[in-house]
């Protein structure tokens, strides 16, 4: 994807911030994982886009954070990971209820709640319109659901990772603190490295653009985005392989 284009099959990734209320930050706000879950669900329904949808838990625990210090990184990590599977099944949920055939895949096997991860079993359920829930990250420590979204993403085939976020896109300067910040409506991902700027962690990143993976960063809870951003309109950024002529 060198410019926008409608999309058959997406990596949504959310982070965990996307299943909290933006003023309390922390926890599950379920009338926003309805939200989100609606969203899907009307996608799915109008448009048949095959969705899988790996899930964060930031909202919940960080490996890295500060309540972390002080414990082993692999076991502050391992609770990290569980943290994501607490949102998976938020969202699974949510999404039962609006008729949405799901499942959720773990990297970590606990299959009395969920499938383990099978990459063909995972196509096969998009293939039949489910919506594929990927949990517990890469199932390793050190990494990120970020990373994860750009791993599964490539190896599902997806067209694209849609990153939701509280902003709508990729900016210059952080757009919270200055006013003057000016949003891109398309960059690529050597301008994103090099100028350091906030799209998803480095080795992320660098997955992507070896990969010739695009990204789409946009704002998660405006009305109507996802199905914006899968139907080829011009919402949020472009981050793509293909070099940017800047002015
Ligand atoms: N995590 C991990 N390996 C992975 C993915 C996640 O160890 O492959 C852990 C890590 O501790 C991370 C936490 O899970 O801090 C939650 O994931 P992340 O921070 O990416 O969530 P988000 O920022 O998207 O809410």
């Amino acid at each position: 994807m060198t410019d926008r284009t409608p999309l058959r099959r997406v990596l949504l990734k959310l982070s965990g911030e996307a299943f909290s209320d933006p003023e309390v930050k922390g926890g599950i706000d379920p009338r926003i994982v309805r939200q989100v879950a609606r969203e899907i669900g009307e996608l799915q329904a109008s448009d048949g886009t095959e969705i899988g949808v790996v899930v964060g838990g930031g909202n919940i625990f960080r490996g890295n954070a500060p309540a972390a210090a002080g414990m082993d990184r692999s076991s502050a990590d391992h609770m990290g990971m569980l943290a994501t599977v607490i949102n998976a099944l938020a969202l699974q949920d949510a999404l039962e209820k609006e008729g949405v055939e799901t499942r959720v895949q773990t990297a970590v096997a606990m299959q009395e709640l969920a499938e383990p991860y099978i990459r063909r079993r995972a196509v096969r359920h998009l293939e039949k319109g489910r919506v594929v829930i990927f949990a517990a990250g890469l199932g390793v420590p050190y990494f990120t659901t970020d990373t994860t979204a750009a791993q599964r993403a490539l190896e599902i085939g997806a067209d694209a990772i849609l990153k939701g976020t509280q902003v709508d896109g990729v900016y210059d300067r952080d757009p919270m603190k200055d006013q003057d910040a000016v949003r891109y409506e398309v960059i690529d991902f050597l301008a994103v490295l090099n100028q350091g700027l906030k799209v998803m962690d480095a080795t992320a990143i660098s997955l992507c653009m070896d990969n010739k993976l695009p990204i789409v960063v946009f704002e998660l809870l405006r009305e109507g985005n996802i199905g914006r951003v899968v139907r080829g309109e011009p919402v949020g950024t472009l981050v793509r392989a293909e070099p940017v002529a800047s002015d």
